[in-house]
């Protein structure tokens, strides 16, 4: 238990760290992109055009780490609501598949009816989207990916929390890729853990999962071998359908006062 708290410290500490370095650097990135955007449309030659460019390419891929750093650290704060995950899953599929390539085949599965849960929806849609990237990046020669819904009963528990009984949403994420060993499976959700190679992989991706899941009161399980691909399993709590309504009401009275 203690080298559970010290773990949760450590990560709490980076997660700070991490923040406050990405908040400042975004403001600076934004100077930088600015000045570029400039120079792109006052630049004089192709070449002088090209390079300008090369700073604005750049510069996206820095900006779209420094995003996810904020989201890692929680310094975006959570603004949760009742939304339908099935209804994220399917505003999602265009940009899943502009991510994953045409060498991947994507499958959908979802639940009939609605699968309502109280969440953030900018933060669920990051998580699936770093699963997706994920799913991608462990199947260089193509293969399938699975996006599916289902309805259940109780949630599993890890070393942090018990099984949670009651209804859920299981939302799941399935990849034939190249699986992964037991080492890499114990390290898996912790934050700058990474086997991919310098500049590709951030390590921030499953703490991001894991935390805003945590949050929203849910539970990830993962399944997975070497060469036998991935399975990724986050489970939210189920809003009742007759209290859909309730929760909409309670989220845009709470987002009122602010
Ligand atoms: P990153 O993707 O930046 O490396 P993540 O936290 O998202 O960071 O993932 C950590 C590591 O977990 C990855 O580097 C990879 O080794 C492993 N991993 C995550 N998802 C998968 C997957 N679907 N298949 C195989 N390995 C995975």
């Amino acid at each position: 238990l203690e080298e559970q708290v010290r773990q949760a410290q450590k990560m709490e500490a980076i997660g700070r760290l991490a923040g406050g370095i990405a908040h400042d650097f975004n403001n600076i990135l934004t100077v930088i992109l600015g000045s570029a955007r400039d120079l792109y449309r006052s630049a004089g030659g192709a070449e002088a055009r090209e390079l300008a460019q090369e700073v604005l390419d750049a510069g996206d891929r820095a900006a779209a780490l420094t995003r996810q750093l904020l989201a890692f650290s929680r310094q975006q704060a959570l603004r949760p609501r009742e939304l339908d995950v099935n209804e994220v899953v399917r505003d999602l599929e265009k940009m899943v598949r502009r991510l994953i390539g045409e060498h991947i085949a994507v499958t959908s599965a979802l639940a009939p009816g609605r699968a309502a849960v109280r969440a953030d929806p900018g933060q669920l849609e990051q998580v699936i989207l770093n699963l997706v990237v994920n799913a991608r990046d462990a199947m260089p020669g193509g293969g399938r990916l699975t996006l599916s819904t289902a309805l259940v009963d109780g949630a599993p528990g890890d070393a942090q929390r018990p099984p949670t009984p009651g209804p859920h949403v299981l939302l799941t994420v399935r990849d034939t890729g190249r699986g992964m060993s037991a080492e890499v499976l114990e390290h898996l959700f912790e934050p700058f853990f990474t086997t991919k190679e310098r500049g590709k992989g951030t390590g921030l991706g499953l703490a991001t999962v894991y935390g805003v899941v945590q949050q929203s009161g849910g539970a990830v399980a993962v399944r997975s071998a070497p060469d036998a691909g991935t399975t990724f399993e986050i489970y939210l709590p189920r809003l009742p359908e007759d209290e859909d309504r309730a929760a909409d009401d309670e989220g845009a009275a709470s987002s009122g006062e602010r």
